[in-house]
């Protein structure tokens, strides 16, 4: 069976998110534990837990991921920012693990201005922070690949794995591979070799062996662009082929695979539209 899903709204409670990923068909799943875009922090009752463990049971759904919040950035050079950037890492470790969710995906973050090694130095540092406070989390903190954006960090494998090789415990950090984000990075994904290419790099300068999620998007933008524009599965610059190249790759079988397609409401719906065109790819 192949791990596909898609990122899935938390509103009305934890488990809903659950229970949409069941009715799309998805075999795995990414939340939010809490509102993305605020600092606003979420305590989680016994009955929000239980909920949840219950909906993973009815629906048989193995394999969840949670995405930390975006305004967390600990290459921030604002001590205030970075201090809550910390702290709220540490509560999304900490409600993940008590969600039993293994994995919280994270991007690395932005160095403002203070430059790119200094930031790789300063996400290293607050990782190292936030295992230290947080000894008890039992999932791995996995930092996804970026489109390096403005100053945003992550944007080369050589750079996910400075911030790694600067890490005490490596063995509490894992990768996620989004396809968007190293096409506006400049690794092609269109042709076989292309494809090949950049995955030998990623596996040569990070390491299969420590990917844990793939998120596939389409973009809207072309290959190096550094812009982060995710669009509908072969409707963008990336186009159909490495959707395909990806699905079919034995090396990537067992690995889940997750959308974060555009969602407009209206009267195509596009969750279903997307997994269904991944699906049709699949040749196993
Ligand atoms: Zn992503």
């Amino acid at each position: 069976m192949i791990l596909l899903g898609a990122h899935f709204s938390i509103a009305g409670g934890l488990h809903k998110a659950v229970f949409s990923a069941s009715e799309y068909g998805c075999t795995a799943l990414q939340i939010f534990t809490k509102n993305a875009s605020t600092w606003k922090e979420r305590r989680l009752s016994a009955h929000d837990v239980k909920q949840f463990d219950v909906a993973r049971i009815q629906t048989g759904i193995r394999w969840i991921c949670s995405h930390a919040a975006y305004l967390i950035n600990l290459a921030s050079p604002d001590r205030h920012k970075y201090d809550k950037s910390v702290k709220a890492l540490e509560h999304e470790l900490v409600r993940s693990s008590q969600l039993s969710i293994p994995y919280v995906i994270m991007h690395p973050g932005s160095h403002m201005g203070a430059g790119e090694d200094k930031g790789l130095r300063r996400i290293s540092k607050g990782i190292n922070k936030v295992f230290d406070h947080v000894p008890e989390a039992t999932c791995q903190l996995v930092l996804e690949t970026t489109a390096g954006q403005g100053s945003n960090l992550g944007y080369t494998f050589e750079q996910l794995a400075a911030i790694s090789d600067m890490v005490k415990a490596k063995e509490r950090v894992g990768f996620c591979l989004d396809t968007c984000h190293v096409f506006a990075a400049g690794y092609d994904l269109r042709t076989k070799t292309a494809y090949q290419e950049t995955m030998q790099a990623f596996e040569r300068v990070i390491g299969l062996d420590r990917l844990r999620v793939i998120h596939l998007n389409d973009t809207k933008k072309g290959l190096g662009s550094r812009i982060d524009r995710h669009e509908h599965i072969g409707k963008g610059a990336i186009g159909i082929d490495a959707f395909s190249f990806i699905l079919n790759d034995p090396q990537l079988k067992a690995l889940p695979k997750i959308i974060e397609t555009p969602k407009k409401k209206g009267p195509i719906d596009y969750d279903r539209m997307n997994l269904n065109r991944l699906r049709s790819l699949i040749e196993w």
